[in-house]
């Protein structure tokens, strides 16, 4: 297929470029670098360095199969911050990039959507069904795609998937986690291995949870992206398909840094630090649906699985 992938230099998008390219489809990749690096756009994708609004609707005039959308401002604490760059940067973008799929009658769409559209979950592990109460505009905004895809779908026959993920971590080949302002746990926790921070912060270790520390379930980012590939080839005209996508199960804080000390071999020094605002205690997802309906099996599950490729990754990326 020729496909347009929207955030294509970023973490997700360029690992998934990079899946899409060895699976023979045709890859653009419009990207405003804003986040994303040139570098991490692999080779045999062309790279358009444009506004998703602006430069969508003439990208799209040329014929394609199909739209990946990625890019997106994604760090919770700058959404709660300054919540018009999520209205506009995600939600008016992405309403802009819809008109032009819908122009250009482009047949498909998958979505990068997100846990946080579930907020503070009532059950664990959490269905599609579950109620989607998202706690900050992040969430919201990526809720607010959601609906506006599914009335696309609706009424103008989009083939369409929402993929919710849960906490993606690893590394595939050179192409990985390079945040300029990192928040994540597993990046934050190497980066004390690999010698550029002093110790990690443990946000609250009086959670109800088994060692007190919020649980999260950590999706390999190889596993998640052939969830991408599958959602291309099964989305139904008309239809808008949302799956979450997870391991199945869940790691405390404390298990992700032990797990960062065997595969590193570093003490890894850790120090207690008051709750993170916003964060729920455990996140698990339930990705059944997308098993039986995408056919998708998650095969790097083991966190040192998921671990040691982010600390390779980490360790190229620092001698670079
Ligand atoms: N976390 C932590 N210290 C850090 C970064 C994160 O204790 O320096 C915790 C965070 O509170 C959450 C978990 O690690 O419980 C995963 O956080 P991350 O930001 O990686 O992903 P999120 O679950 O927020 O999407």
């Amino acid at each position: 297929m020729k496909l347009l992938v929207t955030g294509g230099a970023g973490y997700v998008g360029s690992v998934c470029t990079a899946h899409l390219l060895a699976a023979g489809h045709t890859v653009t990749v419009l990207d405003d670098l804003s986040t994303g690096h040139a570098d991490a756009v692999p080779e045999g994708a062309e790279l358009v360095k444009g506004d998703l609004a602006e430069a969508s609707d003439e990208l799209l005039a040329d014929g394609f199969d199909g739209v990946l959308h990625f890019a997106a401002r994604s760090l919770v604490g700058e959404s709660v911050a300054h919540p018009e760059r999520y209205w506009t940067g995600n939600v008016v973008a992405t309403l802009r990039l819809l008109e032009a799929i819908r122009r250009h009658g482009t047949p498909r769409l998958v979505f990068s959507s997100t846990a946080a559209t579930y907020g503070q979950p009532e059950q664990v592990p959490i269905r599609e069904d579950a109620p989607t109460l998202p706690t900050n505009p992040y969430g919201a905004s990526k809720l607010a795609i959601d609906h506006m895809i599914s009335s696309y779908a609706a009424a103008h026959g989009l083939a369409a998937v929402s993929l919710r993920y849960f906490n993606v971590a690893g590394a595939h080949g050179r192409f990985g986690e390079r945040h300029a302002v990192e928040t994540h746990l597993i990046p934050l926790v190497l980066q004390v291995a690999a010698g550029k921070r002093e110790a990690v912060q443990i946000y609250g270790d009086d959670w109800p949870t088994p060692d007190g520390t919020c649980v999260r379930d950590y999706i390999h980012v190889d596993d998640l992206a052939a969830a991408h590939l599958l959602a291309l080839e099964k989305a139904a005209a008309g239809a808008h398909a949302v799956y979450n996508l997870g391991s199945g199960a869940g790691f405390s804080v404390r298990e992700v840094i032990d797990a960062c000390r065997t595969v590193t071999g570093h003490p890894i020094p850790a120090v207690a630090a008051p709750r993170r605002e916003g964060d729920p205690a455990v996140l698990i997802a339930s990705s059944d649906a997308a098993m039986a309906e995408l056919g998708w099996r998650p095969e790097r599950t083991e966190i040192t699985t998921i671990v040691g490729d982010a600390w390779r990754f980490t360790q190229e990326h620092s001698a670079s």
